[in-house]
């Protein structure tokens, strides 16, 4: 349909009526967020966790949610790439910047940036929406490179943990695209 030919008034309400792109993967739908079942969460660190919500092994990315307690730590790492993220609950800060990312709050981590993730102790708990692209790449305060981790990585913890828990292991596929 031409830009310019603004749609019937009848048609306003009808489904699109072709049909999808064959190699179209199929869409993500998640009910519950923050799972009822606690067996979703995977261990990553002490005191730390994350839901995955979609692991794309296509275009190289993940959408999880992390969970960190009380003085939980995600370890120092670079990101050669952007990551978004939406604070759900609770707050927390990077020991490399000043500012705090607080419930309801939006972050933007630029390609470049390198920090360490730290929950103040006066937070219970803080659960955020991170969108990550390409690879987290883990190095010791002085750059060096100690570790990755990459969407194939978040699947491995994903399997493993779900074979653990009971889940099964092939409770990951729901997420990957
Ligand atoms: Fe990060």
């Amino acid at each position: 349909m031409p830009l310019d030919e603004t749609p019937k008034q009848d048609e306003k309400l009808m489904p699109y009526q072709l049909p999808f792109p064959r190699d179209a993967a199929t869409e993500i739908v998640v009910p519950s967020v923050l799972p009822e079942d606690d067996r979703v969460w995977v261990p990553q660190a002490e005191n730390v966790w994350f839901r995955p919500l979609c692991l794309s092994i296509s275009q190289g990315y993940w959408v999880n949610l992390l969970k960190v307690r009380k003085s939980g730590v995600l370890a120092r790492h670079r990101h050669p790439q952007p990551v978004h993220g939406y604070v759900l609950k609770g707050k927390w800060r990077y020991l490399e910047h000043d500012w705090v990312a607080e419930e309801g709050g939006y972050v933007y981590e630029p390609p470049g940036e390198t920090h360490t993730l730290y929950v103040p102790e006066d937070v219970t708990e803080m659960i955020t929406l991170f969108q990550v692209n390409g690879i987290m790449n883990y190095v010791d305060p002085w750059g060096k490179n100690i570790g990755y981790e990459d969407v194939f990585t978040k699947i491995d913890m994903c399997r493993k943990w779900y074979a653990e828990c009971g889940l099964g292991e092939d409770f990951v596929q729901q997420f990957i695209r």
